[in-house]
């Protein structure tokens, strides 16, 4: 039991983080600084073309000035934005359709590289400016500025580095110490993360529930094992929607989403046209999985395709396969673009052979199963298509190309 005492302390100081929020809101006014700012220089580049007296460099540095103030004004919402979440509050923005990408996963360590990254898209357009304008700027000016941008990248690349790899052991290292290997926010008996907790508002916690700060927070074992997955984007479930498809099963989804399938071993296959969201929902189930405490590996077809293949040419696919057990999903991306050989096909018969009862597979398809000899030939494919769908969700979708039809806001890429 806690010490009631310790735990008010605690609290206390916990609540204190509150005292920052003001310093966001100053941030706001510093940002209103720039908006007149940058408006001023407009206005001026505007006069000085009119007036004819404006050179083809003075628009150039006038244009760098602008770049480099809305640049100033972008580091400002990223710190104002993914500050005021990571140490003072969730502001629940899930779902809206200008979540910048990076907060659904921002913490202090992503916060930092953005920053370091701005800095040095920053310290560029100066140096830009500067040989623009090189007959104004002494030589030592210019070997400052490029040895100082110089050391922006420098630092910029350590702190990437560092939030990377080493971030991803430390957080691996903490999930094993945890009791049973269980991140914290495990149900002890189901061995469940409480779905969707993450992106809801805080709840007042319990007394006997342990205060963290944000920074070392709870999620961080999803966390690295969303990063340890090896998805090539992050893409959510409730990014999807499901209004976009012509023909699609929203009460499965709704069920695979629970990631319960992992548990029970069993497959899911998502099959439909290209730009369907195949990749995105087999991703989101992914995410989910990683977040109920599941270890993924996702990549394509033509990657597992090479990685199997290496190993049975170094005689150690039988370990491979085994080794790939700690995985209770993988997700196999992309089946049919291109067509295998006959060998590869069995490589891939092995996999779901193996993974047959053990451990979940995601596939995902621009063909239905019963097209899939044109992919593994008629030899393999019947076999492989009967043990992969045995225990499977068949999720199709139907309709046109969501890339097409994309609107992309600014701080979507
Ligand atoms: P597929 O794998 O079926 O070819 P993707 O999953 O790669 O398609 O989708 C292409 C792009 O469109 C991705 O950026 C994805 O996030 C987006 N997308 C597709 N369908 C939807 C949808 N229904 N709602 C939101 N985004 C979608
Ligand atoms: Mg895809």
């Amino acid at each position: 039991m806690r010490n009631p005492t310790t735990t008010t302390l605690g609290y206390a100081l916990f609540a204190t983080r509150w005292l920052q929020a003001p310093l966001y809101f100053g941030l706001v006014a510093a940002q209103g600084v720039y908006v007149y700012k940058f408006f001023k220089e407009l206005w001026t580049l505007i006069l000085m073309c009119l007036s004819g007296h404006a050179t083809e460099t003075y628009v150039m540095l006038a244009v760098l000035k602008l770049v480099d103030v809305v640049m100033i004004a972008n580091l400002l919402i990223m710190v104002i934005v993914g500050g005021y979440e990571t140490f003072v509050s969730r502001i629940g923005l899930q779902g809206h359709r200008d979540q910048p990408e990076w907060l659904s996963h921002v913490n202090s360590n992503v916060l930092k590289v953005k920053l370091a990254t701005a800095i040095v898209g920053i310290s560029s357009v100066h140096l830009l400016q500067m040989f623009v304008d090189v007959h104004h700027t002494s030589r030592h000016a210019l070997l400052w500025g490029t040895v100082i941008h110089m050391a922006f990248i420098g630092s910029a690349a350590i702190l990437a580095y560092m939030s990377g790899p080493m971030a991803a052991q430390a957080d691996r290292g903490h999930a094993d110490r945890s009791p049973a290997g269980r991140s914290q926010d495990e149900h002890p008996h189901t061995g469940r993360v409480p779905a969707a907790q993450p992106e809801a508002p805080e709840p007042q916690a319990p007394a006997t529930t342990p205060v963290l700060p944000r920074q070392t927070s709870p999620d961080a074992d999803a966390e690295a094992r969303i990063r340890a997955a090896g998805f090539p984007v992050r893409k959510l479930l409730e990014d999807f929607d499901e209004q976009h498809p012509r023909g699609f099963d929203r009460e499965t989804l709704a069920r695979l989403g629970k990631a319960e399938f992992v548990a029970a071993r069993r497959n899911v296959v998502l099959v439909g046209p290209p730009g369907t969201g195949k990749t995105h929902l087999a991703i989101g189930l992914g995410v989910r999985a990683c977040q109920a405490g599941h270890r993924v590996l996702f990549a394509t077809a033509a990657e597992w395709a090479a990685r199997l293949s290496d190993a049975r040419a170094a005689g150690r696919l039988d370990a491979e396969l085994a080794a790939l057990d700690e995985h209770p999903l993988l997700i196999v991306d992309e089946v049919g673009y291109t067509p295998f050989d006959a060998a590869t096909a069995g490589l891939f018969f092995r996999l779901v052979a193996h993974r047959y009862e053990r451990a979940s597979l995601i596939v995902t398809s621009d063909r239905p199963l019963g097209r899939w000899d044109e992919v593994f030939g008629g030899a393999s494919a019947p076999a492989m298509v009967d043990r992969l769908a045995h225990h499977a969700e068949i999720v199709r979708l139907e309709g046109d190309s969501y890339r097409t039809r994309r609107a992309t806001s600014a701080w979507a890429d």
